[in-house]
């Protein structure tokens, strides 16, 4: 198999244009060429009127090798890679000891599938509730119904991202293709094909749902065991060893072997972790607000007269500004055709993020705008000081919204100007259970607003009409990642705790679904390896 990259063709070309780029750039005749699969398909769009798609494509041909040594000096003609997941590791029939996963988001559905495919039968703990119920009581917050702070957009089957975008691309380097084994798992539950080569795939919130529940059932089906509702509370360790832990109804469960997945928005198990001993070290982040245009306006600024073609999609951004004060703001999480959603997980806090539906058929585009902040400047003293800002400032951002879950909110124009909004212009707000209009410059450190004031109207002259007056913006954004690190050693494991794997973004090492997925593989790899090291020892 070969493979060629770099093959760019027009938006709306007809369908046989890659074969016939192919036969052209390999003065092939198309007897000789036997089948074509794309790999992965961008686009460059710098040019509006005319967008060319750029491709990456596996071809099988008569004699490659003859084709490779004519194309030796061509960077963009050589073999195809091996992208397949092989398994580090087999459980034995004889093992007695079964690894546990705390949390069932990205991280620990990916630590739990890869667990139980390699035959350890894993036990999964989740302190939420499976899926469809965690959809009610997730939805029921958003129409104006009670919080469930063990069951809502952070917490239950499916993570942090189950109510999301589902954006599936991440920056982390991948050598080993782990994104592969991640991407084709998703599409097994049932994810659009397309995930496996467009080059920013999303997924949308009712699709992810019912994949989620697919895994489920697919880890159980391999002897793995999924328990809902039970938060681990205490960790059981004996001479710097995890012996076992301790469930919310006070049951124990013994093991020596726990992938621990939590999430950022776990603070009373970071606080547990750390009044146990456990080696934590605070670590930056951002906040911010939410920032709404319509949607239109963003695909016509990106697509100019290609606006609306399918192929592209709503259109999306990514800025980033650095202030003259040292900060640095940039847009996070961009939602394309979707909604600002309610994501606190505790009683008196607000806290904005973002989603949509696989077909971004929203009025509004939004995204996170966010300052950059860390523990040296903003938050010194302590590792856990992090979580005690995020607090206080979802609490202020409550306390702004009128005490009622409503969401702090003002037009961009008035922001810029300092003066509280009173009225809505043409973008209508998203979120729900609905907005307060206010002054937002109460509701961030005033390093923030002065970065936020001096970035929206910079990133306006990237895209025209960003620092459009009526567009709006809604707070607060903290939760953009974890406020703390659970470091870990080479071997995965607590640098002080042996036999815990903190993982995914809650440990600080993924940010986003799909890196997060890849974490527990690495995670379950290496797990699986230590546990059949220990299982053999004499
Ligand atoms: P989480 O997904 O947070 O999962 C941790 C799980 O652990 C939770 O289910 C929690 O209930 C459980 N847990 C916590 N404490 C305990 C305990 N003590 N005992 C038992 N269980 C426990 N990322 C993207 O890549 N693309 C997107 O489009 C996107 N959109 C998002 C939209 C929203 C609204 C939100 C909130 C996040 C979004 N993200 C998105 C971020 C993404 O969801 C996270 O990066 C990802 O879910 C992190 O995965 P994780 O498994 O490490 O942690």
């Amino acid at each position: 198999m070969l493979r060629l990259t770099e093959i760019k063709l027009p938006l709306n070309h007809d369908e046989n244009a890659i074969n016939t780029a192919i036969l052209h750039k390999l003065t092939l005749q198309p007897e000789q060429l036997h089948s074509v699969t794309v790999f992965k398909r961008g686009f460059d769009a710098r040019k509006k009127s005319d967008i060319q798609l750029i491709y990456t494509l596996d071809i099988e041909v008569d004699n490659e090798a003859a084709l490779l040594k004519k194309f030796a000096k061509d960077q963009h003609v050589k073999p195809a890679p091996d992208t397949s997941y092989k398994f580090v590791a087999k459980a034995p029939a004889t093992l007695t000891e079964r690894p546990i996963v705390i949390g069932l988001g990205p991280c620990g559905l990916f630590a739990g599938l890869l667990l139980a495919q390699m035959g350890f039968k894993p036990i999964i703990l989740e302190r939420g509730k499976e899926v469809r119920e965690r959809t009610k009581d997730t939805f029921g917050f958003w129409r104006g119904k009670a919080l469930n702070p063990e069951s809502n957009v952070q917490y239950g089957e499916g993570g942090a991202g189950t109510f999301s975008d589902g954006k599936l691309y991440s920056q982390v380097k991948d050598p080993k293709h782990y994104g592969r084994k991640v991407m084709s798992e998703f599409v097994a539950a049932g994810a659009p094909d397309e995930i496996m080569y467009v080059s920013k795939p999303h997924i949308g919130t009712f699709k992810l749902v019912a994949m989620v529940e697919k895994m489920r059932a697919n880890i159980i089906e391999l002897g793995g065991e999924i328990r809902f509702s039970s938060r681990v509370d205490k960790l059981h360790i004996d001479n710097e060893q995890l012996t076992g832990l301790t469930l919310s109804n006070g049951e124990q469960l013994y093991s020596k072997h726990v992938v621990l997945a939590v999430g950022h928005s776990a603070r009373d198990t970071f606080q547990m972790l750390f009044d146990q001993g456990v080696y934590v070290e605070a670590k930056p982040f951002s906040v911010g607000f939410r920032i709404e245009h319509e949607q239109s306006m963003i695909d016509e600024c990106r697509f100019g007269p290609n606006a609306g073609n399918p192929i592209l999609g709503a259109a999306d951004y990514k800025l980033v500004h650095h202030c003259n004060n040292g900060r640095t703001v940039y847009s996070f999480c961009m939602c394309p055709g979707g909604t600002v959603v309610a994501a606190a997980s505790e009683q008196g806090r607000v806290v904005t993020n973002g989603m949509s539906q696989y077909s971004r058929h929203e009025r509004n585009a939004n995204s996170a705008i966010v300052v950059g902040i860390d523990p040296e400047r903003d938050y010194p003293g302590h590792p856990l000081a992090g979580i005690e800002l995020q607090r206080q400032l979802e609490a202020l951002a409550f306390k702004l919204g009128g005490e009622n879950y409503h969401a702090p909110a003002q037009l961009i124009g008035d922001f810029l100007s300092g003066k509280p909004s009173t009225e809505l212009g043409e973008v209508k707000p998203s979120y729900t259970p609905g907005i307060t209009l206010t002054d937002l410059a109460q509701a961030l450190p005033e390093f923030a607003v002065t970065a936020l004031r001096e970035a929206i109207p910079a990133f306006d002259r990237q895209i025209k009409g960003f620092a459009k007056a009526d567009g709006l913006l809604t707070g607060v954004e903290t939760r953009t990642s974890s406020p703390i690190c659970i470091k870990r050693g080479a071997d995965y494991q607590s640098v002080n705790i042996k036999g815990l794997y903190p993982a995914g973004e809650g440990a600080g090492y993924a940010g986003g679904i799909l890196s997060a997925g890849i974490d527990g593989i690495k995670v379950a790899e290496a797990l699986a390896l230590a546990m059949l090291d220990a299982d053999s020892a004499p």
